[in-house]
């Protein structure tokens, strides 16, 4: 068994009286490519946000690469270059140039001078197939482009793990597919990822493990041909099936 990049135990977080995850257990091995799947409200997005300390949990454990992430002694500049992070909307500084937006934590954060932040973030555009837009602003790109841009950003820091919270869901249908084309070629590279996305199609071609959430739960889990051979009236099945 090889040691999970991110381990999550007994995770519980409530707003008010609304207990919006209720003990979570989840393991995400390095390399994998996860999908958390589940109606509006479930608590798929407070999870993630949980991840890098953006919600502060309850109770709970969280640890990525073994490091506990919830101890008061944490730092949460470092703990958030370890946890890339790419939202539904990217973020992106309308009046820097693309490169600058890439580079501004690795100079600010990392202490990289500027050259050695060039290389590196020509590198992470490179890799989202935008070096040629480097020197554009945010606003002379498509919305496929800024949110791979915004993907660029995360990956400079070199995190251990990608979360992405419905990447896609702002952008319109025909820029969809660039973007999940760069998740595909980031996971050939071994980039750990966990996804929450609506794109079921994606999810079932390219996801390793699908977990369903439902109401704060991890109801269901496994490979999505798993998920998908499940007998009617298993709700992640139902839940896929309608999508597809
Ligand atoms: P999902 O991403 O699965 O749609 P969320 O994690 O966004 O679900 O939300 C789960 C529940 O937590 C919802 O009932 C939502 O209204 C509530 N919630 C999320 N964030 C907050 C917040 N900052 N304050 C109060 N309630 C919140
Ligand atoms: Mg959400």
């Amino acid at each position: 068994m090889i040691a999970p990049i991110l381990q999550i135990q007994g995770l519980r977080k409530h707003f008010g009286g609304n207990e919006v995850l209720k003990s979570i257990d989840l393991s995400i091995a390095p390399g994998e490519l996860v999908f958390i799947i589940g109606p509006s409200g479930s608590g798929k997005s407070t999870l993630l946000r949980c991840c890098n300390r953006l919600e502060e949990p309850d109770g709970g454990s969280i640890t990525i690469d073994g490091e506990d992430l919830l101890s008061p002694r944490t730092n949460l500049n470092l703990l958030r270059q370890r946890v890339g992070m790419v939202f539904q909307q990217f973020n992106l500084y309308p009046h820097m140039r693309v490169l600058t937006n890439v580079t501004l934590a690795l100079r600010k954060v990392r202490r990289m001078s500027a050259d050695e932040a060039d290389r590196a973030g020509l590198a992470a555009l490179e890799r989202v197939g935008l070096a040629h837009k480097a020197r554009s602003y945010p606003g002379e790109l498509s919305g496929g482009q800024q949110q791979r841009a915004a993907i660029a950003r995360a990956l400079a820091l070199e995190p251990k793990i990608m979360l992405f919270d419905e990447p896609t869901s702002a952008l319109d249908p025909e820029l969809v597919s660039e973007v999940l084309l760069v998740m595909q070629e980031l996971k050939k590279t071994g980039v750990t990822m966990v996804v929450v996305s609506h794109e079921m199609r994606f999810a079932r071609d390219a996801a390793d493990r699908i977990v369903f959430m439902e109401h704060g739960v991890v109801v269901e889990q496994g490979p999505p041909a798993q998920i998908l051979a499940a007998l009617p009236g298993s709700r992640a099945r139902d839940f896929m099936t309608d999508a597809l």
